[in-house]
């Protein structure tokens, strides 16, 4: 492993067939005002191969009930498949125990979870969160909201022109009052894929616990949370292909008992009465309240269709995209890539001189082509860049070359339309 956690350069591409790979997404055949969809979203959400779709028809047409509650059939077959898509987590992510994995609705909420259940125990007064310029709005809000609340106060890594995190400069954030860092593992705006593993061993120098919103991370590179040895590591899994909906919060054991409980509710106790709740053992005491289970098992499934691909080979063809489209992009007059990191994902953020994202995005989607505009959620890195926004092209391993020359002639089209 190296210092961002993963070298996909390393994988091989040759033994899959990606063409057939596409037949398996039905909404890749949509056409767009009569043109062919070319799908370049993938970053803000993924789509669903059939064999996902069939699984969650499956849960619903012969295995649906509420789980934990009932000896019957249904729910006992439920309830075994959500445990299972637990368990698969689980192995994603190389989690040393299935109690490590709590179900959220997504990665905003697991970072909600970390923010109220350890960040509202622990942290105090004059205590120091270091987050990065990189951040997702996800992980920059709940910890101001923590911070007005406990009078802590935020500290930012900085980044260079390329959209790379100046490590020097977090090295230097620590000190004693230092006591989280939340860290992006890549950049949704950027695609940046930061050094986390270097970063978590310089904080837990000082036993600073690390989060790593991994949102972006999860659809391209391989995680392994013991190798990293982060303390939380969360992501949606609506961007891995799965359903909307649900989300997955991996924390260490000892962290996840020392937290309180995030909200409050049913199947997160032991036993309840008007004088005293007892709570329930991780993971369900973060669970409250019925859980998405048909979504979970859906995720369950995208992790086996996923790994049964290759996330390392995944990786390495969408870099394949990546460079393509890079260099076209360069060749393009008035053309300009926001965040040239030596290491990125598949992520290409850009501006045309003279034309808003806003526009660019109207005209290509007359082609058909959906890529996404505005800050992305990323406003801090937009004010770095002194932008307001980008176009967005996020590529996903049932693109192809020929859709990112649909993309280019796109482009030109604008600027035609525009200038
Ligand atoms: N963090 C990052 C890096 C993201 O890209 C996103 C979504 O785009 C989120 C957090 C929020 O994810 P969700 O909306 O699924 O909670």
């Amino acid at each position: 492993m190296n210092a961002t956690g993963f070298s996909p350069k390393s994988a091989t591409t040759d033994d899959i067939d990606w063409e057939k790979i596409r037949t398996d997404f039905p909404i890749l055949k949509l056409k767009i005002d009569g043109k062919p969809l070319v799908y370049f979203d993938n970053a803000a959400s993924s789509q669903m191969p059939q064999q996902i779709i069939d699984r969650l028809v499956r849960y619903q047409t012969a295995e649906h009930a509420n789980i934990n509650r009932a000896v019957h059939y249904l729910s006992e077959i439920a309830t075994m498949e959500f445990h299972r898509a637990r368990c698969k987590l689980q192995q994603f992510v190389n989690a040393e125990e299935d109690r490590e994995i709590i179900f959220t609705s997504g990665t905003t909420d697991a970072i909600n979870l970390v923010m109220h259940g350890y960040g509202r125990k622990f942290i105090k007064a004059g205590d120091e969160i270091i987050l990065t310029t990189l951040e997702h709005h996800s992980n920059i809000v709940p910890w101001q909201m923590l911070a007005s609340e406990k009078g802590a106060k935020i500290r930012v890594v900085p980044i260079n022109d390329k959209g790379e995190l100046e490590i020097d400069e977090y090295e230097k954030l620590f000190n004693e009052r230092t006591k989280f860092v939340g860290l992006i593992h890549v950049s949704n705006a950027l695609g940046t894929i930061n050094p986390i593993k270097r970063m978590i061993d310089f904080a837990h120098q000082y036993s600073v616990p690390v989060l790593i919103d991994g949102a972006q991370a999860a659809p391209h590179l391989t995680i392994d949370v013991q190798a990293l040895d982060c303390d939380f590591y969360v992501f949606s899994a609506h961007k891995l292909c799965g359903p909307t909906g649900v989300g997955m919060l991996y924390g260490k054991a000892t962290l996840l008992e020392a937290m309180q409980p995030f909200k409050g509710g049913g199947d997160m106790i032991a036993s309840v009465t008007f004088e005293k709740t007892i709570y329930n053992t991780i993971p369900h005491k973060f669970e409250a309240g019925t859980p998405p289970i048909a979504a979970a098992i859906g995720f369950g499934a995208a992790i086996d269709y996923l790994t049964a691909i290759g996330i390392e080979r995944i990786a390495a063809y969408e870099n394949t995209l990546l460079d393509y489209a890079t260099a076209c992009l360069n060749e393009i007059p008035g053309v300009k890539i926001i965040g040239t990191a030596a290491e990125k994902t598949a992520v290409i953020s850009f501006t045309i001189d003279g034309i808003h994202p806003h526009d660019i995005g109207t005209i290509l989607n007359q082609d058909g082509i959906a890529v996404r505009t505005g800050h992305h959620c990323a406003q801090p890195v937009m004010q770095r860049f002194n932008i307001p926004a980008t176009s967005r092209a996020s590529f996903a391993f049932y693109n192809k070359k020929s859709e990112v020359d649909t993309l280019v002639a796109g482009i030109k089209t604008v600027q035609k339309v525009f200038l």
